[in-house]
Formats: C-alpha cells, structure tokens, sequence
C-alpha cells in the first residue's frame, strides 16, 4: 500500500506545522496539485522527510527560487520533481502523469486552451503505451490542477475544466485522477466522483489518497 499526501490550493495550519510529523508519519509522499507556495511544500516534504511530486496550478505559477538559468515553469525545486507532462515511476510501481495548470482566461502563466490540453495528452500517448507493454496498465494516477471538464469543475471562465481530460480518463483508466483548483467551501460539495473506473477526486485542503498498484510484469528499467 503506498500512502499519498496531496494537497491543493490552499495552506493548511495542520499542514504547516511541526505536528505533521507525528500525523502523516505513515505516509509515502507528498503530491501538489498546484497553487501552493514552495515554501509550504518544501516544509511539509522536508518535515515529512518525504519526496515531493508536483504540477504547478494558475496561481503560484513560477517557483521563486527555481535554478536561475532555468525556465521557471517547468524548472524542478530542488526538493521536488515536475510532473508536468512527464511519466514519473514512484517506489518502482506506481506510475504518476501530471498536466498543470488551467483553462486559459487571462493569458496568464501555466494557462491552455482546450485545444492545446488535447495536444498535450495526446503526445503522452506513446509514454503510456510503453507502461502498458512494460506493466500492463497505462498509469495509475492522473495527477493535474484543472478537474476534467463538467466533472467538478464550474461554470465561470477560470474554472471550465478540460475536455481532453475526459477523454484521457475513459481512454487509459488510471486508479484516480487527483486534481484541485475548484475551491470548496461547503462540508456537503461534492469531492469525489467516479468516471468509468477512475475516482476523480478533488484534493482542494488535503486528502490522504491509499493505492495498491498491482504487481504485475515488473521491470528494473523503466
Ligand atoms: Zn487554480
């Protein structure tokens, strides 16, 4: 069983703080789904003494203290790995995707039209045919800011979700798809949802995800 930390949009006092050790003690790692400052990541990672995966969301969208030199974007903190766009293989067996940011509304950072996020995906393609005749399965978690579209997304221009995600899910089956962005206020709003056999679940705060990747086929190289 590997035990996920994720975390999303907005900075918890739980999280921020020494006690987080004593409390998340048997978690695995610690996985942002973006709009949140390095500095509340690097702490809850380094407290934590855990690795810390990442996507970048609209908001906090250049890491301040990205290696200069560096496209600021896409640079990896130094005590994380950006996920964007890139297979990345935890405790050779789970297999996490990232796609950051959001719909485009002001031409701002890590902002994509629909017909951009599509491209993206489908360049993923040969990446997750490669899992599948590695491991048998495409992926296990889908991790990105932006929820799919009309799946816990919302109406106004910034929180439209993406229709390649869709597609992406009933296509390639991951256990979860981890997202965040949409804000949620009210204890009865709608957190999680299953889209064929995927539980798409907003991890706006925190949620504390359990996944048991099947053994099946392993290879040291992947
Ligand atoms: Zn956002």
């Amino acid at each position: 069983m590997i035990r996920i930390l994720a975390v999303s949009d907005v900075e918890l006092g739980q999280l921020y703080s020494s006690s987080v050790k004593d409390r998340y003690s048997d978690v695995d790692l610690v996985l942002s789904l973006g709009d949140l400052p390095m500095y509340y990541l690097d702490f809850i990672s380094s407290t934590l003494n855990l690795p810390l995966y990442y996507v970048l969301g609209n908001h906090h969208a250049a890491p301040s203290r990205a290696r200069s030199g560096t496209d600021a974007l896409s640079a990896d903190w130094e005590s994380g790995v950006n996920i964007h766009q890139r297979n990345q293989l935890f405790d050779g067996r789970l297999i996490v995707m990232g796609m950051e940011g959001s719909i485009r509304y002001n031409y701002g950072p890590a902002q994509y039209t629909q017909e951009r996020m599509w491209r993206m995906c489908i360049r993923r393609v040969p990446s997750l045919m490669m899992n599948y005749a590695l491991r048998g399965r495409y992926l296990d978690i889908f991790a990105t800011h932006s929820p799919p579209f009309k799946i816990q997304d919302a109406d106004d221009p910034p929180h439209i979700g993406f229709k390649a995600f869709r597609w992406f899910l009933k296509t390639f089956r991951p256990q979860y798809h981890l997202h965040g962005h949409i804000h949620l206020y009210r204890q009865d709003a709608i957190r999680e949802t299953v889209y064929y056999q995927t539980r798409i679940v907003n991890c706006y705060g925190y949620q504390v995800i359990e996944i048991d990747p099947p053994k099946r086929r392993e290879k040291s190289e992947f």
